[in-house]
């Protein structure tokens, strides 16, 4: 398959079997960046797709809780004379996170600098072996960390997440902008509206927009770019992520199914670039 990104040769050599690496971005923190990463990973690998799951936020890595993997300590093997991580596997998906590789009670506070050798060398030392999907959780901002690691990784698009609010939508725009930008030049492969509304259980029929409605899908017509759908507010994807199962492991059903729509149409999205 055709890879816009393929002369990055340094990502070549060290994700040579990934077929499609997509990053989850979004402009600002807390908007369920890595909720929306963990569950598209795990949508993915339902429809039989082989997947991992890569942590790159480096400040605030979340993968170790979500999946409950807080405090293990993964492999190393040797590739070519050179050693590397072996992820580890959860729920069918392998898992890399810098969080678990560092000591969790020493908080990070590199610099920009040291924060993006750390991760260049991060991703180029895991050994993800035949993948058709490597989602990557960023960091929040616009900022180094982005353009380190579409220098490093030949990265597919970018899957950007935003809550329907006036302020996420600013910085939506902002990570869309960087993305197709000049200098980093990454295809949008859409975005995804997360907190959509919520539904409380007595009122099934309801929705309520606490966020405000429907500003993520108009921010992707106003863009020209997919829109991959609508996540709603709900208590288990929140217990699901601090559990250390997240919600797709799981068995509530109406909420899965909005997560399989933003896979499916992640999917689609790239199957129509390639
Ligand atoms: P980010 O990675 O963008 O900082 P997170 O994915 O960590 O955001 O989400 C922030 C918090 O919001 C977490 O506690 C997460 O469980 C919760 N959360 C995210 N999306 C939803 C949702 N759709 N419904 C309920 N809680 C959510
Ligand atoms: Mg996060």
């Amino acid at each position: 398959t055709a890879n816009v990104n393929s002369n990055r040769k340094d990502g070549r050599s060290t994700l040579p079997n990934v077929k499609n690496i997509i990053v989850v971005a979004s402009g600002k923190g807390g908007v369920g960046k890595s909720t929306a990463a963990a569950n598209l990973a795990l949508a993915l690998a339902e429809g039989g797709a082989s997947v991992g799951l890569m942590d790159a936020d480096i400040y605030g890595p979340s993968v170790p809780i979500m999946f409950g993997v807080r405090g293990e300590r993964p492999m190393m093997t040797n590739v070519d004379g050179k050693g590397m991580i072996v992820p580890l596997e959860k729920y069918g998906i392998k898992l890399m996170s810098i969080g678990l590789l560092i000591d969790e009670k020493q908080a990070v506070v590199w610099r920009g600098p040291m924060a993006s050798s750390a991760l260049r060398q991060f991703i180029t030392d895991v050994y993800w072996g035949d993948l058709d999907y490597l989602v990557i959780d960023m960091p929040p901002g616009t900022g180094d960390i982005h353009l380190t690691l579409v220098q490093t990784v030949p990265v597919t698009g970018a899957v950007i997440v935003t809550t329907p609010q006036d302020v996420a939508l600013a910085d939506a725009k902002k990570g869309i902008m960087m993305f197709a930008g000049q200098q980093i030049n990454v295809p949008i492969i859409g975005l995804v509206e997360n907190m959509s509304y919520f539904t409380p259980a007595e009122l099934p029929n309801n929705k309520y927009y606490i966020f405000g409605k429907d500003g993520g899908k108009r921010l992707a017509e106003d863009m020209e770019i997919p829109f991959l759908g609508q996540i709603p507010l709900v208590q288990s994807i929140r217990e699901g992520g601090d559990d250390g199962a997240p919600v797709m492991v799981g068995n509530d059903a109406i909420t899965k199914q909005a997560f399989l729509e933003f896979a499916g149409n992640a999917a689609r999205s790239i199957a129509m670039r390639n």
